[in-house]
């Protein structure tokens, strides 16, 4: 097999056939000719499917050595597909750190079509065990969580999921597959926001979905072309523009935000750093095992309230005020009013989305300029 780098370039991207154009073209058409009814090159609708998509979901599956890709106009889209592979009455466990939009789909959407939802906190995979129930179906893991950046053990999620027969299902938005593989630890299907890493430019809302299992996939590209959630050709040219650097700006985060949060451990306004690079992480082995780095996210708590936290985002010039991640300008973002303020406060207390935390996208601008923006910002906190 070709190595990531070559693949994020290569795969589903061949020459165009008609004119040996390099990039696979934007095929901007809803419709495709038919010889005669019925006979027709593949394609029929670009609902059901369409070539610059067809490019693109080769590619996802690909990268994370899937047999299968589906690619949808938002993660929700992609999120929401997966739990098409339900039914009234069954019951999901989900991780208890999930992110805003997810949380609000379980409870607000798929509560009134009769799905159940417990959610435990999976850095103990044994409290599966606990909420386990005759109609689990599916386990929902996010790792790294957001915006607490906890790391699950995939591999014993997957045991337990495979010896009740479950569903595993990753939201692998945050580690990408180049630095993550959830199915090869285990997982049936994995999910992404393609708006994050994998656009990488902040200039798309795009979703994935991809996996090996052939009766999961078949069940999605049905509900992908029944419900609709498809993202137009020219978004899925950007994901795969965005693609072919992946693997370089995922480095790149990976190598500044490690900077950052070393230096933001040692800051003394600051009460808590938490990035799974660092060795103090509570799951930093776990982190080390399952992934080949740590991502480009960091959160922290600030050791002033409120007030201190809004002054200093507030005094940021770098990185911007602004909710979304992964993309190559630096983001910050204050969970607990912005992403996640959709999760009720008894809940966000107890998971620790306290009102001084501060999550950060390190982009890839130049390690010193980022360093220099967060000191200065710390001296009027
Ligand atoms: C952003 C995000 C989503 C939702 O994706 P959209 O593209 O905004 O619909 C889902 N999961 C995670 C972890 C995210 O960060």
């Amino acid at each position: 097999m070709m190595k990531f780098e070559t693949r994020a370039i290569h795969i589903g991207q061949e020459p165009d056939k008609a004119t040996g154009a390099i990039i696979v073209p934007i095929y901007q058409t809803s419709t495709y000719v038919q010889k005669a009814p019925g006979k027709h090159k593949g394609y029929e609708y670009s609902r059901t499917s369409n070539p610059t998509r067809t490019a693109l979901e080769k590619c996802l599956a690909s990268l994370e050595e899937a047999r299968f890709g589906l690619a949808f106009s938002s993660g929700m889209a992609a999120i929401s597909t997966v739990m098409n592979l339900l039914k009234a009455k069954d019951h999901v466990i989900a991780c208890d750190d999930l992110y805003g939009g997810t949380y609000r789909l379980f409870e607000k959407v798929y509560k009134d079509y009769g799905l159940e939802f417990s959610y435990v906190d999976l850095t103990f995979p044994e409290n599966i065990l606990k909420v386990l129930k005759k109609n689990t179906r599916m386990i929902w893991v996010e790792t790294p969580t957001n915006p607490l950046l906890k790391i699950i053990d995939l591999k014993r999620v997957a045991e337990i999921s495979k010896r009740f027969k479950l569903i595993l299902a990753v939201d692998n938005t945050f580690a990408t597959p180049y630095f993550q593989k959830p199915l090869l630890l285990g997982a049936d299907v994995v999910v992404h926001s393609s708006t994050k890493y994998l656009g990488g430019h902040s200039d798309l809302v795009g979703g994935a979905i991809v996996s090996s299992n052939p009766n999961y996939y078949e069940r999605m590209k049905f509900c992908q072309n029944a419900v609709g959630g498809i993202p137009g050709p020219f978004d899925c040219f950007l994901v795969l523009r965005g693609l072919k650097t992946l693997s370089l700006r995922m480095r790149e985060h990976e190598a500044n935000a490690m900077e950052v949060a070393n230096f933001l451990s040692t800051h003394k306004k600051v009460k808590k750093v938490l990035y799974p690079g660092l060795r103090s992480f509570p799951q930093y082995k776990i982190a080390r095992k399952q992934m080949s780095g740590f991502g480009g996210t960091i959160s922290f708590e600030l050791k002033s309230n409120l007030a201190g936290a809004r002054r200093f985002l507030k005094n940021l010039r770098l990185f911007s005020l602004a909710e979304s991640l992964g993309g190559v300008e630096s983001l910050a973002d204050h969970p607990a009013r912005m992403t996640h303020s959709s999760i009720p406060l008894n809940l966000r207390k107890r998971l620790g989305i306290s009102d001084n935390l501060v999550r950060l996208s390190v982009g890839i601008e130049n390690i010193e300029d980022l360093i220099e923006d967060l000191r200065r910002a710390f001296t009027l906190v």
